[in-house]
């Protein structure tokens, strides 16, 4: 177990008790320490105020003030210290009307969502722990602070964030947990996509996703879900661990019939290229039949993304996509091919439209993009060396300018 983080967070917490407040570490960090899992970022909470916060640091970021987060800079990293908080009613599923600060841990954690997410821990790594969460985390288990009905009803992500955490975990449902998931799915409608697609994200990326892409499945919640609702998810398969982009890829490709657009998930547009260039590359796939086409595959689509799509045969297999040629299209041919070929890119290639133009004195048109694309292909099948002088003259003999 490493100690590391929270060893180094340390003299935070010894400063606020020093000045007469509780502080604790909380949330995902303890959990993971809890579980003997590496921590990445953790969470102090804390009785002060943000103005006491303040007041008691010389460098902080008010990242979150109005519910109660201040970043305290120490030594060079960022600390987030947030103020034991209560909520108030909520009416929206997805954020309380209002929220309180309060001097007691026991309402802090009272609001958190899982038992094993609930524990507070101290600088002697003493942990206060009001929802048997260590108990459950021995267990593997995932179950709600309090009544998970209510829970759920009060912010549905909690449902989305208990299956991306079984995903990631490997952990079980509880059981009354689990049926207050699958009662209240159609309350996940009124989350922004934003933080959907953050869970999904996470989701699909764990280890445990067969099981927790099941429960989606069952509760029907991609009917819920912009974007999704349009696709017939029971037909997809997900029994791996599967980056987010590329089970998006796999969805569009399996169903190119459907028109949803990626839009509608909010994703960046560099994430929108990619599982475009995914799905081309998965519908491509079966078309490759011999060494040449290959080599044109591989330039086209690039070594590691063509390696990252087939480390992931079996999601293909399992989805009724991208038959292929193992004999022709394998780990060793590509690596042998991506060595060898003699362009990267089309800026690569030793002549370019205005050559051509001046060589064959015609007028510049689309047939100097398909003239690109006839000279790319038969470098690259090798029937052509990449030299101006040889490219013209071949170009005289092949292309058909129209
Ligand atoms: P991760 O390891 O993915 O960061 P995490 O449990 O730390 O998991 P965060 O989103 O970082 O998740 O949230 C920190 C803590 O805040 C959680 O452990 C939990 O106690 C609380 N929390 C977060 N989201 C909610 C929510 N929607 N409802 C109630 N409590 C929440
Ligand atoms: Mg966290």
């Amino acid at each position: 177990m490493t100690k590391t983080l929270f060893e180094t967070a340390k003299p935070i917490l010894e400063q606020l008790i020093d000045h007469q407040f509780q502080a604790f570490f909380v949330g995902g960090s303890v959990r993971d320490y809890l579980m003997g899992k590496s921590i990445h970022d953790i969470d102090i909470t804390t009785s002060a105020t943000p103005d006491e916060i303040e007041s008691i640091f010389p460098r902080t970021v008010p990242i979150g003030r109005e519910h109660g987060t201040i970043n305290v800079i120490f030594e060079d990293d960022q600390y987030e210290v947030t103020t034991f908080r209560a909520e108030g009613q909520y009416s929206d599923h997805r954020r309380p009307n209002e929220v309180y600060f309060v001097r007691e841990l026991y309402e802090d954690v009272k609001r958190r969502d899982f038992t094993m997410n609930a524990i507070a821990m101290d600088i002697n790594y003493h942990i206060h722990d009001y929802f048997e969460g260590y108990k459950d985390i021995k267990n593997n288990i995932i179950r709600t602070v309090g009544d998970p009905i209510e829970r759920f009803t009060e912010d549905a992500l909690r449902i989305l964030r208990g299956l991306r955490f079984q995903s990631q975990l490997s952990f079980n449902i509880e059981p009354s947990t689990y049926e207050a998931m699958k009662r209240s799915i159609q309350d996940i409608s009124h989350l922004s996509i934003e933080r959907i697609v953050v869970e999904l994200t996470k989701l699909t990326q764990g280890t445990n996703v067969e099981q927790s892409f099941e429960n989606l499945k069952s509760f029907n919640a991609f009917e819920y879900i912009p974007f999704f609702k349009q696709y017939d998810l029971t037909k997809i398969e997900l029994t791996e661990s599967t980056d987010w982009l590329l089970f998006l890829a796999i969805l569009k490709a399996q169903q190119p019939q459907v028109n949803a657009n990626l839009s509608e998930l909010k994703i960046s547009n560099n994430d929108k290229k990619q599982v475009s260039h995914y799905k081309s590359l998965i519908q491509a796939l079966p078309k490759v039949q011999s060494k040449n086409d290959l080599k044109v595959f591989v330039y086209d689509f690039g070594k590691a993304n063509i390696l990252h799509v087939l480390s992931h045969h079996t999601q293909l297999n399992k989805n009724n996509i991208a038959k292929y040629s193992p004999l022709i299209i394998n780990k060793e041919t590509i690596e042998e091919i991506a060595a060898q070929l003699p362009i990267m890119q089309r800026k690569d290639i030793d002549i370019n439209g205005k050559d051509m133009i001046e060589y064959t004195d015609k007028k510049s048109g689309p047939w100097i993009k398909d003239a690109l694309r006839q000279i790319e292909i038969a470098i690259i099948k090798g029937e052509v060396k990449n030299l101006k002088s040889d490219l013209l003259e071949w170009v005289k003999v092949n292309v058909k300018i129209s």
